[in-house]
């Protein structure tokens, strides 16, 4: 009989941030031989990487914890609504401790390279660190804002003082009393990061090129009692996450926007704005998302609000956007930002009037003059959605590059599988449902449906699996044609892909990154394609194969095994 290589792993999971973390239970929960690669020097993704003052939740806490496990739920205590990065880092590794994940975790491990082995139905991986290692399935748990991109100014190595990336925030204390600190862009990050450090730092000048709309956080502890009320509720309250389209707790407003007059949307919008989260977003009328007109007297209220909080009303109307309304990006979150505007040693530099040119040895350089500074923040945001993909040499049938089928765009069937990669699959991946929504509840379905993927093919004795080319082009220009009905197609943000730091993401090139159709609908469609024995992928068993369920062994060598 011919030998056959078998893999080393049967699953081999890239990335440890919450996708991974849950993954990983799953399938070693099954017994399967897995594992878990990560390039950071530890797990959590997400909430390992972005340490930057300000960092945190801007879903409710308790909504974004897993719900797999009761006795998780019970333990946990989130001590705020909003929940900030170091606490959010401490829940996750309580979690793999909990459950022992840890060991099946791999790090400092940056995927290179992953080569399809169409003769044996196998994945191969080249980890930066020299090892060549195989599985059957890889599952790319990637992230989808985890690749960060930094502008293109000359001079970016000459700047003599400390200067990164918020992503990359150093892991020691920054020193900041007294320092005169640049931040330069206005995102989610930026607007968070500056209202934190606003009254800590000497001097603050902040660069911005477009204001984005954002709305009040309105944080608050979460005590003993509150607590466990919410332990009580849980069932509930995914309930609730799972009808509502994006996976929040928030439900849209149904009336319809002039089914109401003019003084009951303002009374609305006057509540949702001074309440925690994304209610002003969310709880909002549906026509906001697709109308002009309701969009832009949202946008209209949002703006006077934002003057009245204020002082200099030249500062104001820079700070209110004008090229997008409200709504049609995902909304940041924030805490007093816009009152950091009105301290002394907070500066606003509008460099859509005066660019920076450069970066010096002492700070910046602008059309107009210079500047001096101790530290240059970078929160020019993420290679959103299909960056991480591009960062790995990854190639399927005929040696076809994912980076060049995706060079205009994704095209996926249901966000997990690609035609031509096969036995490749996103849990969490570009145009699925986690993309526009409250991320660990789409997490959690897209990670339950592959599992069950998994073991149906083990179950079958099926070796490969590959989307057909029909079945991807349905759901492309499904998730497309979503796009034309939402006002967000016009906007500059990520998802649509623009991002001016990234070659061929200009803007006019819309990427549709994201499912617009809402968790119920998600679900129901990938549901349905289970149901009918996973309708759209080609599945194809090996007779020279087992097709025992492969359950782990142990086999420290890695590499390839190779049958008798
Ligand atoms: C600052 C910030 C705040 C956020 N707040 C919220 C929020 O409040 N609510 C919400 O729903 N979502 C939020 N998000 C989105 C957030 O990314 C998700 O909630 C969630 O953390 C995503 O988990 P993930 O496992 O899919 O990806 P990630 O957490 O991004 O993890 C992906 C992992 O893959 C690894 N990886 C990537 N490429 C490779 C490679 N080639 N080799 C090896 N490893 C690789 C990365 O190192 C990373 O650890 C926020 C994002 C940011 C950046």
């Amino acid at each position: 009989m011919t030998t056959k290589p078998v893999p080393r792993y049967d699953v081999i999971i890239i990335g440890a941030g919450v996708a991974g973390i849950y993954q990983i239970k799953r399938l070693t929960d099954l017994g399967i031989e897995a594992t878990v690669l990560d390039a950071g020097g530890d797990l959590g993704g997400t909430w390992y990487n972005n340490r930057y003052p300000g960092a945190r939740f801007d879903s409710e806490s308790y909504t974004y914890g897993y719900s797999f496990s009761k006795e998780l739920l019970n333990e946990w205590h989130w001590k705020e609504q909003f929940s900030s990065q170091s606490e959010n880092l401490r829940y996750l590794n309580y979690v793999a401790e909990k459950f022992d994940l840890r060991k099946y975790m791999q790090f400092n491990c940056q995927v290179e390279a992953a080569h399809f082995d169409e003769a044996n139905d196998l994945w191969q991986l080249k980890i930066d660190d020299g090892r060549k290692l195989t599985c059957r399935f890889v599952i790319m748990a990637l992230g989808l804002l985890s690749t960060p991109t930094l502008p293109r100014y000359e001079g970016m190595d000459a700047f003599k003082g400390c200067s990164f990336h918020t992503f990359h925030w150093p892991h020691e204390p920054v020193e900041m009393a007294g320092k005169k600190v640049a931040v330069i862009g206005t995102g989610a990050t930026g607007i968070q990061v500056i209202a934190e450090i606003a009254d800590k730092v000497g001097e603050l000048t902040v660069f911005q090129r477009r204001p984005n709309w954002s709305a009040p956080l309105n944080n608050s502890p979460i005590s003993n009692k509150e607590m466990a009320d919410i332990r009580s509720r849980y069932d509930e309250i995914f309930a609730t996450c799972a009808r509502t389209p994006g996976g929040f707790e928030h439900e849209p407003d149904r009336r319809g926007f002039y089914a109401v007059s003019r003084q009951e949307r303002v009374e609305l919008w006057d509540r949702l704005y001074d309440e925690p989260g994304f209610g002003i977003w969310l709880q909002n009328f549906r026509e906001i998302f697709t109308d002009e007109e309701p969009n832009a007297e949202l946008s209209e209220y949002i703006a006077e609000r934002i003057r009245q909080r204020v002082n200099d009303p030249m500062t104001a109307e820079k700070l209110i956007p004008r090229d997008h309304g409200f709504g049609v990006q995902r909304v940041p979150l924030e805490s007093y930002y816009f009152e950091a505007y009105n301290r002394d040693n907070v500066h606003l530099v509008d460099i859509s009037e005066t660019p920076i040119e450069q970066v010096t040895e002492s700070g910046l350089r602008t059309s107009e003059r210079d500047y001096d500074f101790d530290i240059i923040v970078y929160a020019t945001g993420f290679d959103a959605v299909t960056g991480a993909f591009d960062g790995i040499d990854i190639r399927g049938i005929g040696g076809k590059r994912l980076r060049d089928k995706w060079n205009d765009g994704p095209s996926t069937f249901l966000g997990m599988f690609v035609h031509g990669f096969p036995n490749l699959l996103m849990p969490a991946g570009p145009q699925s449902g986690s993309a526009s929504t409250n991320y660990p509840r789409g997490i959690e379905i897209g990670v339950n449906w592959c599992t069950d993927f998994l073991e149906y093919m083990w179950e079958h004795g099926y070796v490969r699996a590959d989307a057909t080319l029909e079945a991807e082009e349905r759901w492309t220009t499904h998730v497309t044609k979503m796009y034309s009905k939402m006002l967000m197609r016009k906007a500059k943000g990520w998802f649509t892909g623009y991002n001016s730091n990234v070659d061929g993401h200009e803007h006019g090139k819309t990427r549709y990154f994201v499912y617009n159709g809402g968790t119920p609908k998600y679900v129901a469609t990938i549901n349905e394609v289970a149901e009918k024995g996973y309708e759209g992928v080609v599945l194809r068993s090996d007779s020279s194969v087992t097709s025992e369920f492969p359950v782990a062994s142990v086999d420290g060598v890695d590499g390839v095994r190779v049958s008798k």
